[in-house]
């Protein structure tokens, strides 16, 4: 049985996320969160369980759309955008052919291939995720992840500045040549 906080913490979350009336499975993960660190915050367990369910906040449910370089492979998804950030490792190096890609992830669920190719071509990078490409015009597009995760590459979007996809981590910095330099300016 929950205990009070744990209830209380529950209930929160249940004002904070849709769907809630018709998905059980989301009070379920969110008790799951909780027991495993009931120190993290109610935001922290909505933003797992999100992660874990693919129901989002209604009032953040932004769609998104982009695609590649002839327009065969095209995606729209629903928002909010998470994880936004750049990495300059060796892999995303070599993937995109720039020196830094700049990267957004979403649930699964919440990514339709609407293209006339439908789903992109992938290639198996690593042990947990394969790399997607445009198998007509060679665009790079992201990477489809095992876990219920896809990455989008920031460039394929129709709308790259929208504030929400702004990267607010940096990995593997040491990547960089010393006179590259990427400066982010959060608006
Ligand atoms: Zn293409
Ligand atoms: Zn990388």
């Amino acid at each position: 049985m929950p205990d009070g906080n744990e209830i209380f913490f529950l209930h929160r979350i249940a004002r904070s996320l849709s769907s809630l009336d018709c998905c059980p499975l989301i009070l379920s993960c969110a008790g799951l969160a909780f027991r495993s660190n009931p120190t993290i915050s109610c935001l922290e367990i909505s933003f797992q369980t999100s992660l874990m369910t693919g129901h989002l906040p209604m009032a953040e449910a932004k769609t998104f759309s982009g695609g590649c370089l002839c327009r065969h492979i095209r995606f729209e998804v629903k928002g909010p955008a998470l994880n936004p950030h750049t990495c300059s490792c060796e892999m995303c190096r070599r993937h995109t052919g720039a020196l830094t890609a700049a990267w957004v992830e979403f649930p699964k669920k919440t990514v339709t291939w609407t293209g006339p190719g439908r789903e992109p071509s992938v290639y198996r990078s690593s042990k947990t995720s394969s790399r997607a490409f445009c198998a007509m015009c060679g665009s790079t597009l992201g990477a489809i992840d095992d876990a219920p995760t896809v990455a989008l590459l920031l460039g394929c979007f129709d709308e790259p500045a929208d504030v929400e996809l702004v990267p607010t981590g940096h990995s593997f910095r040491s990547g960089r040549p010393n006179w590259w330099n990427v400066e982010i300016r959060q608006r």
